[in-house]
């Protein structure tokens, strides 16, 4: 069973010396199916139709060979990367900078509309390189005469389909219209509609196609879920799905893209008490070996691996496996499943999917040709009922395997001395034996168990909390400051872990929030908005207040905590 036919190194693409450094800082292992067909052709100068779309590698795929071919002396406009939204100009730029890291002084624009036309001006005057932007906004800088294109050498349509849709191919034409005639043009698009094609006849010379056949691969028979998660919440995601989802004595292995990625995951989990190793290409066969005899023999719960380092790995333990960032191609991910399921036994596996993998995602789905079923993130209560549950189990198995004599005396004796109820022994006893994992996940709690604010009081948002430093000083100091609210007039202050609860008049309510708009608390940027309820929607909480305005009112549980000034 093989896959396309992959480099398993960056070292046979024809890259040079300081980007391969570079690749390996930032810790890919191998290059992804598109990168191996598509940086040998742009580095020998042909034009290129890719077949790909976002999380396949293509930035890389584009971006290293434009690197490798700029000629850092000429301080000039040389290559250009039109893109649908601001959002991927700037992912674009970013991911360049970290290729360009061991290059000397590599200058990287992105242009789009909603920025300041003038700044982007000084640094094109200034010498840039290569220029990132959305169409509109680089046909603004070409028809001032801020832009010019008398060195330009490269032309990258990133999502070229994305950019049909919102309408900007005749601005992208445009553009093409104004580039020199012997120019290298690279074109980048998840599906092929015909005006695409069009632009590609038209404006490539003798492209190649770029496209990844899929291998079918025989899918195993393993439960696949999927689970939709923000990027910055996927450790805690995790922690959580390893709870609830592993039974004991199973193993786990988790995938993640990068080097970097599977020893940053690895060292997070250990920090949380799990048993766990990193496996990647950066350690020796012997290690790599040491950690799967380990793995095998139980002194490893789980593996945090890259797709190289596991391939093939054969461990019948493994009940569960944890696609933490998604595979960047299919074949990848049959792979990875596979992992699990072993030798006739039952496995499970689950994909967690950031918003923009959505898509990613669905291929995925009809690749394998199997529903890929969706599954919540476990709540804090599912994670404390399943603490509980387990634990329950482990008394009992306790009581039936165990000899326990000495403890039965020893609870008989100290009944009688203390003149205490058994269960009241045993729930202290109980108490003792979580000390270090308490059966109740000790976070902030969900945000529908706080308390409503007092009459009058609107209760506001902050995405900073206790982890971010922040300290009740801090909410006055910025409310008073930056919204002119008297210090005083500010009510309850509740800081949790990760956000914090203020409640402040509701005549300030406008003040604060316009007032509050882009600052930043303890170095973050305080999102302040006004407290919802989780059934907001449903439940037009409306109370005249004064000025007629509708109040938001938190409804919390009946019961929970009181909130006075300062009880963090
Ligand atoms: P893209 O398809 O260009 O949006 O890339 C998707 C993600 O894959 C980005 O986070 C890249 O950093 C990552 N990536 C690109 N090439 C590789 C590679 N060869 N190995 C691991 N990750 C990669």
């Amino acid at each position: 069973m093989s896959t396309e036919p992959t480099a398993d190194s960056f070292d046979t693409l024809g890259l040079s010396e300081p980007l391969r450094q570079a690749i390996n800082d930032v810790g890919y292992e191998a290059p992804t199916p598109i990168q191996v067909k598509t940086i040998p052709l742009l580095l020998a100068g042909q034009d290129v139709i890719g077949q790909a779309q976002t999380g396949t590698g293509k930035t890389a795929a584009f971006a290293l060979p434009i690197l490798q071919k700029l000629d850092l002396k000429q301080n000039e406009v040389q290559a250009l990367i039109l893109t649908p939204t601001r959002e991927l100009a700037i992912q674009v730029a970013e991911a360049i900078h970290v290729y360009a890291k061991r290059l000397k002084k590599v200058r990287v624009l992105p242009i789009y509309g909603g920025q300041s036309i003038g700044q982007q001006l000084r640094h094109l005057q200034s010498g840039v390189h290569i220029v990132v932007g959305t169409p509109g906004r680089v046909m603004d800088h070409l028809r001032r005469d801020t832009l010019n294109f008398d060195s330009l050498k490269m032309v990258v349509l990133d999502e070229a389909d994305e950019m049909l849709r919102m309408g900007f191919i005749e601005d992208v034409e445009w553009i093409l219209g104004q580039a020199p005639e012997n120019l290298q043009t690279a074109l980048f698009s998840a599906t092929m509609p015909p005006e695409i094609r069009r632009v590609a006849d038209r404006y490539l010379h003798h492209p190649a196609t770029v496209e990844i056949e899929h291998k079918s691969l025989a899918v195993p028979t393993v439960t696949q879920r999927y689970l939709n998660v923000l990027e910055k919440q996927k450790l805690d995601v995790l922690s959580h799905v390893l709870e609830t989802e592993t039974e004991p004595g199973e193993a786990v292995l988790i995938f993640a893209r990068t080097k970097v990625g599977a020893a940053e995951v690895a060292e997070k989990l250990q920090a949380r008490g799990y048993a766990v190793e990193p496996m990647h290409g950066d350690m020796s066969q012997a290690q790599r070996e040491n950690v799967i005899r380990r793995l095998r023999n139980g002194q490893v719960e789980m593996v945090v691996a890259t797709d190289v380092a596991a391939r093939g790995l054969d461990v019948e333990r493994i009940g569960f496996v944890v696609n933490y960032d998604i595979p960047y191609d299919m074949e990848a991910y049959v792979h990875r499943i596979g992992r699990t399921g072993r030798a006739g036994r039952t496995g499970k596996t689950v994909l967690f999917v950031t918003p923009r993998e959505q898509r990613l995602m669905r291929n995925i789905e009809q690749y394998v040709k199997q529903r890929i079923e969706p599954m919540k993130a476990p709540t804090r209560a599912h994670v404390a009922a399943r603490r509980i549950a387990l634990f329950k189990e482990r008394i009992l198995q306790t009581l039936a395997d165990e000899d326990l004599d000495l403890y039965l005396s020893l609870v008989e004796e100290l009944a009688e001395e203390s003149g205490r109820d058994i269960a009241e022994i045993a729930a202290a006893a109980a108490r003792l034996a979580r000390e270090d994992k308490p059966l109740v996940v000790d976070l902030e709690p969900e945000p529908e168990v706080v308390a409503q604010p007092e009459e009058g009081m609107v209760r506001f948002f902050i995405e900073a909390g206790r982890r971010n430093g922040v300290r009740p000083a801090d909410i006055v100091g910025a409310i008073a400051n930056e919204a002119g609210v008297p210090g005083q007039a500010i009510g309850a202050i509740d800081i949790y872990d990760r956000f914090t609860f203020v409640d402040v008049p509701g005549q300030y309510r406008e003040q604060v929030l316009t007032g509050m708009r882009g600052v930043a608390i303890r170095n973050r940027e305080a999102n302040i908005r006004i407290a919802m309820p989780r059934d907001a929607a449903a439940a037009p909480s409306a109370k005249k207040e004064r000025g007629g305005k509708h109040k938001n009112i938190y409804r919390g549980k009946k019961g929970s905590k009181k909130f006075a000034r300062g009880s963090y």
